[in-house]
């Protein structure tokens, strides 16, 4: 009897102790809900709620915080002369447009369309002695090009007229030499590296556009040879470009001729303060 009444209070002492109200904590991302009290718990966990990785972030989850792996870091395209490199993905601003050869050298586009600028040269017996003259660019309509000058998708022509001009003792008496070139302002090595000489006196060359190699430009020009006249010795020259539609790195210009051209040298290093350069815009 005695041992009975002891089971049933030992029974009462347990279901007291089990009926207390449940303090719950609710459930997180990696833990059910749990009484703090006696520890028990109900249901599962809610699981992570992630938010996908990103360039700069780490995959995150947005309830709890935690972090899981690396940010994907950016996807940068690569910049060119039109345009600067940014975020393939989210459109983060990269590396800016790479500098026109131009400007790395120094080398500035003074001369504006149908403007006379002053062009020192050299005699044609002696390069020693100077010889002072005019020169013009003048941007002309390119409609009136060679009729041999083939249209091609992408492509549009242009055309430059180059008025010289020289006068004085020296010139008379010792000729003039004067010297025109036709340059990228954007990438002068490509330019020379990608000259060709085409059939019919023209030449072709590749220009990058946008980061796109266009292989089928075109130069084609038209020379005379100089003439006189009342003293004055005149050279005109006319030059038409095939190349990309809207590109605005053609320059055209005259150098000092007294500087020697060395085989395989490039504008900068032929060209002194008497060069005068037109740009094509
Ligand atoms: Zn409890
Ligand atoms: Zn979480
Ligand atoms: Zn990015």
């Amino acid at each position: 009897m005695k041992k009975r009444f002891f089971v049933l209070l030992l029974l009462c002492l347990l279901l007291s102790g089990c009926s207390h109200r449940h303090s719950w904590q609710e459930a997180s991302c990696t833990a059910p809900r749990c009484c703090t009290a006696c520890g028990e718990t109900e249901g599962e966990p809610l699981g992570h709620e992630w938010q996908e990785t990103d360039c700069t972030e780490a995959k995150r989850c947005l309830r709890c915080g935690e972090t899981e792996g690396e940010p994907l870091g950016h996807a940068f395209t690569e910049p060119n002369y039109q345009d600067a490199s940014v975020c393939a993905r989210c459109g983060a601003a990269g590396e800016s447009v790479l500098t026109p050869a131009f400007e790395r050298f120094g080398l500035r586009c003074t001369a504006g369309s149908g403007v006379s600028c002053e062009y020192v040269t050299c005699t044609r017996e002696d390069s020693g002695v100077s010889v002072r003259g005019q020169v013009t660019f003048t941007e002309l309509p390119a409609e009136d090009k060679p009729v041999n000058l083939e249209e091609l998708e992408g492509y549009e022509w242009r055309c430059v007229g180059i008025s010289m001009s020289f006068g004085g003792r020296d010139a008379l008496l010792k000729g003039v030499r004067w010297s025109c070139v036709d340059e990228d302002y954007y990438d002068i090595e490509l330019h020379d590296a990608s000259c060709f000489a085409l059939d019919g006196g023209s030449d072709g060359f590749t220009v990058n556009f946008h980061g796109v190699d266009y292989p089928d430009c075109v130069r084609s020009y038209e020379y005379d040879n100089g003439h006189w006249d009342a003293n004055v010795y005149y050279v005109e020259c006319v030059e038409w470009f095939r190349i990309p539609v809207g590109y605005d790195g053609v320059v055209v210009g005259v150098r000092d001729a007294a500087v020697p051209w060395v085989e395989g040298g490039h504008i900068y290093d032929a060209a002194n303060e008497n060069a005068v350069f037109f740009r094509l815009q």
